[in-house]
């Protein structure tokens, strides 16, 4: 029997609660799905007052999802709970993916198989031509092979996907259950991650009386935007979302966030409409190329690291924030009073790339 006064008519909910009771059935939605404890979640929501005095725009705010643990941690922990999680249901005892040379996505999976138990393979895509013995052997490569995965290379522009396909099927000739897991952990599977951390910041954020205009991180396999894209979407959120590109010119990242959002919310099953319009990628920041340096990474990432002592990467977080900097500095955000940066992580990266930061004998 349902008694009237049970039934919530979301029409006259004011939208705060609203907010909350959908942020509740999206937690219920996400539960259907195995997944493995991996991150420290939540991961913490802070302000960033001395950035935010020095731009003198909005408030800006820092979600610290390169604090998830898993190997020094970053945003495909988030991924990876519901990645493994189906690996090992699917019966798999060893994991391959693939990545370019300094990627953080190889190393957190190469941290998952081993907390798991898992053998673990990783390709390397050689995509920017660099022979620094750095960059080749250090930061993330170290990490790799010091979680026990087996790490080969292949050139740039390599067909990375049949790569994979052709070692799963050596490994099956051997005897093992391999599970092949995308570039940047980046599928509907993967994406749910991402699902719930919009759940996540946005119950957080109500928790805190703190309401967000707007949240902006760096795009690339698109997983993470498609994912917030789709979480926001389920609990009629108005946050604005602005990805920021890596690698891809607009019109193709944004094409990939939106057919990544739609697939993923087919996959839940919850009948989530993505609209379009709802997927922004401001591009403008790649500079040369993925993972090719620019000045304005450069001075964004300094900056951080002297006025909030917050560290980010080259390839991503620190183009990302190049982009949140110069679009407060253009005033995208004016009227907006409280921007959140996602921090995606990738300051392991940095040691792939000492030389970027001309510090020898700096002094100013
Ligand atoms: C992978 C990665 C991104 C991009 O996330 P996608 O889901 O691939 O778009 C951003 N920042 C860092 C540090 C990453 O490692």
């Amino acid at each position: 029997m349902v008694e009237t006064n049970q039934i919530v008519d979301r029409d006259t909910m004011a939208q705060p609660e609203l907010t909350l009771s959908l942020c509740k059935d999206l937690s219920v939605a996400l539960a259907k799905f195995p997944r493995v404890a991996l991150g420290h979640l939540p991961t913490p929501l802070e302000p960033m007052d001395r950035l935010s005095e020095e731009l003198g725009g909005p408030r800006l705010w820092v979600k610290r999802d390169d604090c998830t643990g898993l190997s020094s941690g970053g945003n495909k922990t988030r991924k990876l709970e519901f990645l493994m999680a189906d690996a090992v249901q699917s019966g798999a005892d060893t994991i391959i993916t693939q990545g370019a040379t300094q990627s953080n996505h190889a190393r957190q999976t190469a941290a998952a198989a081993a907390k798991l138990g898992m053998e673990c393979h990783i390709l390397l895509e050689d995509r920017t031509g660099s022979n620094d013995p750095n960059y080749i052997m250090n930061g993330n490569v170290l990490l790799d092979r010091l979680h026990g995965a087996s790490v080969s290379k292949r050139p740039g522009g390599a067909d990375m996907n049949a790569e994979m396909v052709a070692l799963a099927e050596d490994l099956q000739q051997n005897g093992k259950t391999p599970y092949i897991i995308p570039g940047g952990g980046s599928n509907p599977i993967g994406a749910l991650g991402y699902v719930n951390c919009a759940r996540e910041v946005t119950e957080q954020a109500a928790a805190a009386g703190l309401k967000i205009d707007a949240l902006v991180h760096a795009t690339g396999s698109s997983g993470t935007q498609a994912g917030l894209v789709t979480g926001l979407a389920a609990i009629q959120s108005d946050i604005h979302l602005l990805g920021i590109g890596v690698r891809a010119p607009k019109d193709k990242q944004e094409g990939m966030v939106h057919d990544l959002a739609v697939r993923t919310a087919e996959y839940m099953g919850t009948g989530v409409q993505i609209d379009r319009d709802l997927v922004r990628a401001n591009c403008d920041y790649v500079g040369p190329g993925y993972g090719l340096p620019t000045e304005g990474m450069i001075a964004a990432l300094k900056l951080l690291a002297r006025t909030e002592g917050l560290l980010f990467d080259p390839v991503y977080s620190g183009k990302g924030l190049d982009g949140l900097i110069d679009q407060v500095r253009k005033g995208y955000f004016d009227g907006m009073e409280n921007v959140v940066f996602l921090h995606t992580g990738g300051s392991a990266a940095l040691f792939g790339y000492p030389d970027t930061f001309d510090l020898h004998g700096y002094t100013s």
